[in-house]
């Protein structure tokens, strides 16, 4: 198998065949295999899915979660039975234009001292200036706080080879931070860029609370200056308190 192309997939029974149909027409020369990812999805997605497998079992796999775990979950069980020599993840809605597959693969077919290829969205200006400020806040705040590298704008559109595949589904972290895991286990990773496009069908699927959720996961995954500052401050406050309780 040449490419394993994981989609983590949400209710996006409005997606899945025009997803389907993009790789078809990329991918026709290569060797490769969709896994979807059917995340607890309470539409049709999943019958969606089985239409599809129906049609064409050569290259269309399907894991079914029991509910939804969320994306980092999602990805990771695409991982973990990915068997291409190449595996990339992209997002079911069609922001990510299955266009650039071919280009990502060449890539790392014709640089071998590259194992990953990062995609970073090019056109963030047509996000409202709080989004923009908000995510633009969170990277300075962890690329201060972590020895992890951040770039902003990189997503987790990705192709990885086989040895990067192999590092990550060895990791046993439950309350997992790919966009850090991605970076953390090293290796030589190269960025390109991609024109975000809108939406096909459905919205998305997180809120503004489940955005600042993943942020504190990312930051305190990811440095333990937090845990030192909250141990310093502890520690004169209760200083304080001691001389306070003298003092009365
Ligand atoms: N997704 C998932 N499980 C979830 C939430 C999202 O598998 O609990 C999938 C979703 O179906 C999509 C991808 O993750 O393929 C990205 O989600 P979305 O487009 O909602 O995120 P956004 O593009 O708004 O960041
Ligand atoms: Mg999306």
């Amino acid at each position: 198998m040449k490419l394993s192309i994981i989609v983590p997939t949400y209710n996006e029974e409005g997606n899945i065949e025009k997803l389907y149909d993009k790789i078809t027409k990329y991918c026709e020369n290569i060797k490769y295999e969709i896994i979807f990812i059917n995340d607890g999805s309470i539409d049709k997605s999943l019958s969606k899915m089985e239409t599809l497998y129906n049609k064409d079992k050569k290259h269309i796999r399907i894991i079914n979660f029991s509910r939804n775990f969320g994306k980092e979950a999602s990805m990771l069980a695409g991982l973990k039975h990915s068997t291409g020599e190449y595996t990339v993840i992209i997002d079911c809605d069609l922001q990510q234009n299955p266009k650039y597959l071919i280009p990502m693969l060449n890539h790392l077919e014709t640089h071998p001292d590259t194992d990953q290829i990062a995609m970073v969205m090019k056109n963030r200006n047509k996000e409202n200036i709080i989004s923009r400020f908000s995510k633009n806040s969170f990277y300075r705040i962890i690329n201060k706080l972590s020895d992890v590298n951040f770039v902003n704008g990189a997503s987790d559109f990705r192709m990885f080879r086989r040895n990067i595949v192999d590092a990550i589904i060895s990791l046993e972290e439950t309350n997992r931070f790919s966009k850090g895991i991605f970076s953390w286990i090293g290796f030589n990773t190269e960025y390109m860029y991609y024109n975000v496009e809108k939406r096909f069908s459905g919205k998305s699927k997180y809120t503004k609370k489940e955005q600042l959720k993943y942020a504190i996961t990312g930051i305190t995954n990811y440095s333990i200056k937090p845990l030192y500052i909250s141990t310093i401050l502890g520690s004169i406050i209760a200083a304080l308190a001691f001389i306070y309780i003298i003092i009365t």
